[in-house]
């Protein structure tokens, strides 16, 4: 029974269980809040501010760009006001001031002049070797017939299979006869004036990166050099580039990657920058700072829960030792605990009712088990008591005398003085007893007015010495009813007499019936063997 109430317990939440639980439960929680809070706002601040920071860089680059632009455009104005008469140049010189031109600035990767049938008069550096030939590109041929500044988109050159940006400037002479152009090229794919100014890997720590889209939304300048001339316009930033527009958006490019991008237009030729960083910069960075943030809350949040384990375990502690105490009740002898103050309201009320309960259980249980013991008119030892002791020492092999004692004519005390008198010589009676023998040796009121007294450790001849000795103090004795009353006993030993309870009752019974018939107030010692 006992062992099934304790398996049952086992499967029920303990109360130290239930609180840490439930702390650990509401600080996970905190923790989550927390967490998800600070890394939507972080997520929210590190996508401005990379937009912002891309979107700076873009415009810084633009004007870069832009002064560059205005310098190389300058350069070629310049030089056409002093080639506006090359037909009646010195090719040497003009080879001269072209390669000066071109080494003193480095804007252009080639020169040529070209007059206004399209023959290219002089090209540095002379190893392209299209001097004395005509022009045969369409981004020339476009130059030659505006006889305007020109800018091209990229193309590839026939001559030297190379991925080129061309400019021009149109040649006047002093009577405003247009005598042809200077143009200037930028090698895409190799080393020339923007990854002079920008690097040639333009990619940073975190893996930010920008390229530079023409007009038309071909890419002049990418890390991935293998791409320069391909047109992106349908790129979501590049396509607003195309429209004019600077600004800076999340976007996902034509390969599906999600980028943080800032673009800006160059006003002085319609290119456009752009500046991007992937997505996954922000995202290592908030794990980075979630795991940091974690790191701070561990230690404080480990001293709480270990604060929180041991008050609970404090707090459930008194509930396990209250329902030990209440189990043990009927069980087995209860001492109650000292009466101490718990520092918990409830479990303080809890302690002190059950003590108060458990004290007045006990009194209870004590007076019930006296009650059930004893004799309610005497208060000597019941019929059943004496039949337990009498077995136990039977049972301890303790030697005693059974002194059966039966008052003499007690119906006539009944009859003549009243019942209530009666009972009152019974409890005078009893008292004689009591006092008479010692406290080690049980009276009992075994029934009406009959009496037995158990002597230990003493023989028939002792016991003798002892009814004697209260025969005569009850005859001898003043008593309720004031007229001489006398008792008749008989007497049996363990074991001389016999080894069973009954039997020495019996025998003793016997003993006094005799005493009674051989005339009363006597005492007689059971025969051995019963006769
Ligand atoms: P004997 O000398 O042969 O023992 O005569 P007796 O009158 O004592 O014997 P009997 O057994 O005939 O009577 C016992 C009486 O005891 C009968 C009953 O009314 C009385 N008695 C039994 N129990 C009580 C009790 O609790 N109170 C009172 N007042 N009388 C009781
Ligand atoms: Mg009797
Ligand atoms: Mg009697």
């Amino acid at each position: 029974m006992l062992h099934e109430i304790k398996a049952n317990q086992r499967k029920k939440i303990s109360l130290a269980t239930l609180l840490t639980g439930l702390v650990c439960l509401s600080v996970l929680l905190t923790v989550s809040i927390l967490l998800v809070a600070s890394y939507q706002s972080k997520k929210r601040s590190l996508i401005d501010t990379t937009l912002t920071l891309n979107f700076s860089s873009a415009s810084k680059m633009s004007q870069t760009i832009n002064s560059l632009f205005k310098s190389m455009r300058s350069s070629l104005q310049y030089s056409s006001s002093i080639f506006s008469n090359v037909n009646a140049m010195n090719p040497d010189e003009v080879y001269a001031s072209l390669e000066l031109m071109r080494h003193s600035s480095n804007y252009f990767n080639s020169i040529s002049i070209v007059d206004e049938t399209g023959l290219v008069r002089n090209v540095s550096p002379s190893s392209i070797g299209t001097a004395g030939k005509y022009i045969t590109t369409e981004a020339a041929k476009a130059a030659l017939a505006s006889q305007k500044p020109y800018l091209s988109k990229p193309y590839i050159a026939a001559s030297t299979n190379r991925l080129i940006v061309f400019m021009s400037e149109p040649l006047f002479d002093k009577e405003g006869i247009y005598r042809g152009f200077i143009g200037g090229t930028l090698y895409l794919q190799e080393y020339n004036i923007l990854n002079m100014i920008f690097g040639s890997n333009p990619t940073d720590k975190v893996g930010s990166y920008f390229y530079i889209v023409g007009s038309d939304g071909h890419l002049l300048f990418h890390r991935d050099t293998t791409r320069l001339g391909e047109n992106i316009s349908a790129n979501q930033v590049v396509s607003k580039l195309i429209q004019g527009q600077s600004g800076y958006e999340q976007m996902v490019n034509l390969h599906g990657e999600s980028l943080l991008a800032g673009y800006v237009k160059v006003p002085e030729n319609g290119w456009g920058v752009v500046v991007v960083s992937p997505i996954s910069v922000v995202y290592e960075q908030l794990i980075r700072h979630i795991k940091s943030m974690l790191l701070y809350m561990m230690l404080p949040f480990s001293i709480f829960m270990l604060i929180v384990i041991g008050l609970a375990r404090r707090l459930a502690r008194p509930f396990i030792s209250l329902a030990d105490l209440v189990g043990k009740i009927g069980r087995e002898h209860v001492d109650l605990p000292e009466g101490k103050q718990h520092w918990n309201r409830e479990v303080d009320l809890l302690s002190t009712a059950v003590r108060y309960a458990l004290t007045a259980i006990k009194k209870q249980t004590d007076q019930l088990t006296l009650d059930a013991m004893t004799d309610p008119l005497t208060g000597l030892t019941n019929r059943r008591t004496l039949e337990a002791i009498m077995h136990k020492w039977i049972e301890e092999g303790t030697s005693f005398s059974v002194i059966i004692m039966d008052l003499d004519r007690f119906k006539s005390i009944n009859d003549t003085y009243g019942h209530q008198a009666g009972d009152e010589v019974l409890k005078h009676f009893a008292k004689i007893v009591t006092s008479t023998v010692r406290p080690s040796d049980v009276c009992c009121r075994f029934g009406g007015e009959e009496f037995i007294a158990l002597i230990p450790q003493a023989n028939a001849e002792e016991a003798y010495l002892v009814a004697e000795r209260i025969r005569i103090t009850l005859q001898n004795r003043d008593n309720p009813v004031g007229k001489p009353i006398t008792v008749s006993q008989g007497i049996a030993h363990y074991s001389s007499h016999s080894d069973s309870a009954e039997e020495l009752i019996h025998l003793a019974d016997q003993a006094l019936y005799k005493a009674k018939e051989s005339g009363r107030n006597r005492t007689i010692i059971a025969d051995i063997g019963g006769e």
